[in-house]
């Protein structure tokens, strides 16, 4: 069980660290945050890279790389296929309601199944993620259940799911458990969060898994006409810091040169923000040394 999502995450990074991975495992909390932590875990399994996985660089994670317009899924598999791989990797399954689907279904489950025990095996993990999976029908939550019965060798599945309530008892005790939570840390994850800030916030609840390209590539998005870019990066500041003071809060018992670390990064964030707003500093420059301040702080 894990207190916060950065603890939740934490414990996903360890198992890819250590290679101890169990044949399924059950992401449970804010729909953003554990598919983003569920794609992050599919590909990490199947990297090649050194050091914090996925690695972004390596051969295999070039292909698991998501592209930008995924195709939709439909579970009836009339506008749609019924599941897709994660990038262009062949090892690498994903299923979802799709954008107008009001369920998973069993005929995805089933496909996919077939896809796991005889489809393409480039010799490491072979991983479907199984998101939307409180929208499991209960006749596609049986047919998983055979799947995580008898798990073929080497092979990993993880349901991506907003509670683990709806699913079934049986369904929940087989797999490990890692809970994201999302309303137990003050004002930051309560109240109504809009769809931008909420975006912001799940990415730096990843943050550990990004790499200094990543961040690079964070940065470059506050590119173009200053207004809008200083306004995107003061939303992305203002999130950030809470988070920060999150983090702090969580760890200010146990890790001292965690927090004192973090309250670094706290003060280069607000020095960001007054150069941004006094000093009219480059908002993608600012946006950069406030990345990797935090990233830094989390290390
Ligand atoms: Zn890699």
């Amino acid at each position: 069980m894990s207190d916060s999502p950065a603890q939740a995450q934490d414990l996903l990074d360890r198992a890819l660290e250590s290679g101890r991975i169990h044949s399924s495992y059950l992401l449970a909390g804010p729909s953003e945050v554990v598919r983003d932590a569920a794609l992050g875990f599919a590909r990490g399994l199947v990297c090649i890279g050194d050091g914090p996985k996925p690695c972004n660089a390596c051969r295999e994670c070039m292909r698991s790389k998501p592209s930008e317009e995924p195709v939709d899924l439909d579970g009836s598999g009339k506008s749609g296929p019924l599941y897709r791989h994660i990038g262009d990797h062949p090892d690498l399954y994903w299923v979802d309601k799709g954008r107008d689907g009001t369920r998973v279904r069993i005929g995805q489950i089933r496909a996919t199944q077939k896809a796991l025990r005889f489809g393409a095996n480039e010799g490491g993990y072979r991983v479907a993620v199984v998101a939307d999976a409180e929208w499991l029908n209960h006749e596609a939550q049986n047919s998983l259940l055979k799947l995580l019965e008898e798990p073929p060798d080497r092979t990993c599945l993880v349901l991506a799911s907003a509670s683990s309530a709806p699913l079934v008892a049986t369904i929940r005790s087989r797999c490990q458990k890692v809970r994201f939570p999302d309303s137990n840390s003050g004002d930051l994850r309560s109240g109504d969060l809009s769809e931008d800030r909420a975006i912001v916030l799940s990415r730096f609840d990843c943050i550990r898994g990004n790499t200094l390209p990543d961040l690079l590539d964070w940065a470059e998005e506050y590119r173009g006409s200053r207004a809008k870019a200083a306004e995107q990066v003061e939303v992305m500041l203002d999130i950030g810091s809470s988070w920060l003071s999150e983090q702090i809060k969580i760890c200010v018992s146990e890790q001292q040169h965690v927090v004192r670390a973090q309250l670094d990064a706290h003060k280069t964030l607000s020095q960001c923000r007054k150069d941004l707003v006094q000093r009219n500093a480059n908002p993608q420059m600012v946006a950069e040394r406030a990345l990797l301040a935090v990233r830094k702080s989390v290390a």
